[in-house]
C-alpha cells in the first residue's frame, strides 16, 4: 500500500514539476564548424571536438551545469588554432580579428551575446556575463568592451589573436566573399556547444571570427539568437555554423527548435532545416542540436563539419558525410 502511494506522488510530482529524482543522463555535443575544410585541417580539428567534450562534459559529471559546461567547452576550442573563435578568428577584409558570440539558457530563456570584440581572448566569457550580469541581451563593439572591462575581462593586443593559418586565409579568400561554400582551402570553423546537466536544463553557446574578408563591422548569425543559438528546457537545443547571411535569413537554430515542438526528433529536425536553408538560398550550413530527452542531431550541407559528443562515457565524433568514429572518453 505505502509502496502505491510512493509512486503515485512521484508520478504527480513529475507531471507537476518535472522533478526527476533518478537525474537525467548529461550530455554534450560541440561542433568545429561547417565547411570545405582540407585534408590538413582535420585531425587538428578532430583532436581539438574531442578535447571541447572532455572539458565540457568533465564539469557536468561532477554536477556542474549546463551553461558553465557549454561556455568551458567553447573555451577550449577559442584557445585552438584550428578553430575560427577566439585565438585563430578569420580576418576581416582590413586583416582584423572582429569576434562574436552567443550563449542561451533554455531553464529561462536567458541570453547574452557579444559582436565586433576585438581585443579579448574569450568572448564567449563575455557573453556569458552578459546574460548573467546585464540587463541587455546583445553587446557591440566599444560599448561590449567598456562593459566587459568593468567586469574585470583583461584585454590583449588584437594581433596576439591573428594565427599564420588567418593570414593565409585572408589572402586566398580575397576576391571570392559571397561564394557559395565557405571555408575555402585553410579556412578555419565557427564553433559551438549544446549541453544538458544533470538536472535536464540545456544551454547553448556558439563563437566566431566570422567568414574570412568580410567587410569591417559586419555581423553574422553567430551573435544573432534565433539564428546561430537557441535553447529551450521544453524542447531542445541548437547551435549552427555556415554561411552566416543564409542562416539569419532562415533563422536556422530556431526552425530546428519549432519543427522538434512540432514532434520532430532532433536528426529529422536538423536535416529538414539545413536542406531548406541549402535549397532555398543555394548556400552551406550545419549544426548540432539535443532534444530535451538527449536525442542527438547532427547534419550539414558543406562539405565537411567536425562535432563531438559524449554519451555512456563514449566519445562519438566525426567530420565527414556519414562517419561516426568511437573513443572511450578517457582516451587520449
Ligand atoms: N556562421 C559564421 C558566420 O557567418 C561562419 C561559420 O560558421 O564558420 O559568421
Amino acid at each position: 500500500m505505502n509502496f502505491i502511494v510512493m509512486i503515485t506522488i512521484f508520478i504527480y510530482l513529475n507531471i507537476m514539476f518535472g522533478v526527476n529524482s533518478g537525474k537525467m543522463q548529461p550530455i554534450i555535443i560541440v561542433h568545429g564548424g561547417a565547411g570545405d575544410i582540407p585534408e590538413s585541417r582535420i585531425n587538428g580539428k578532430l583532436e581539438g571536438v574531442k578535447e571541447a567534450v572532455r572539458v565540457g562534459y568533465k564539469i557536468l559529471s561532477s554536477g556542474g551545469s549546463a551553461l558553465d559546461s557549454v561556455e568551458a567547452a567553447v573555451v577550449s576550442m577559442e584557445n585552438d588554432e584550428y578553430f575560427n573563435a577566439g585565438y585563430g578568428s578569420v580576418l576581416n577584409v582590413r586583416g582584423e580579428v572582429e569576434m562574436e558570440a552567443s550563449i542561451m539558457c533554455g531553464k529561462n530563456l536567458d541570453v547574452g551575446a557579444v559582436t565586433l570584440i576585438r581585443d579579448f581572448k574569450h568572448p564567449i566569457s563575455i557573453a556569458h556575463k552578459v546574460l548573467t550580469d546585464s540587463p541587455h541581451s546583445l553587446l557591440g563593439g566599444e560599448g561590449a568592451k567598456i562593459f566587459a572591462l568593468d567586469k574585470g575581462f583583461e584585454t590583449v593586443p588584437p594581433e596576439s589573436l591573428i594565427s599564420e593559418n588567418a593570414k593565409h586565409a585572408l589572402e586566398s579568400s580575397k576576391n571570392e566573399f559571397g561564394r557559395t561554400e565557405i571555408g575555402i582551402k585553410g579556412d578555419v570553423g565557427t564553433v559551438g556547444a549544446v549541453a544538458i546537466d544533470s538536472n535536464g536544463h540545456i544551454a547553448v553557446a556558439t563563437s566566431t571570427g566570422g567568414m574570412s574578408g568580410k567587410a569591417v563591422g559586419r555581423i553574422g548569425d553567430t551573435p544573432q539568437i534565433g539564428s546561430g543559438t537557441y535553447a529551450d528546457d521544453q524542447v531542445g537545443g541548437v547551435s549552427t555554423t555556415g554561411h552566416g547571411e543564409s542562416i539569419l535569413k532562415c533563422c536556422v537554430a530556431h526552425s530546428i527548435i519549432k519543427y522538434m515542438g512540432g514532434g520532430k526528433d532532433a536528426s529529422t529536425a536538423t536535416t529538414l532545416a539545413i536542406q531548406e536553408m541549402t535549397k532555398r538560398l543555394n548556400n552551406t550550413a550545419g549544426a548540432i542540436t539535443l532534444s530535451k530527452s538527449g536525442d542527438v542531431g547532427v547534419y550539414f550541407s558543406s562539405n565537411r563539419m567536425a562535432w563531438a559528443y559524449v554519451k555512456n562515457n563514449k566519445i562519438y565524433y566525426g567530420i565527414d558525410h556519414d562517419q561516426t568514429l568511437v573513443t572511450d572518453l578517457n582516451e587520449k
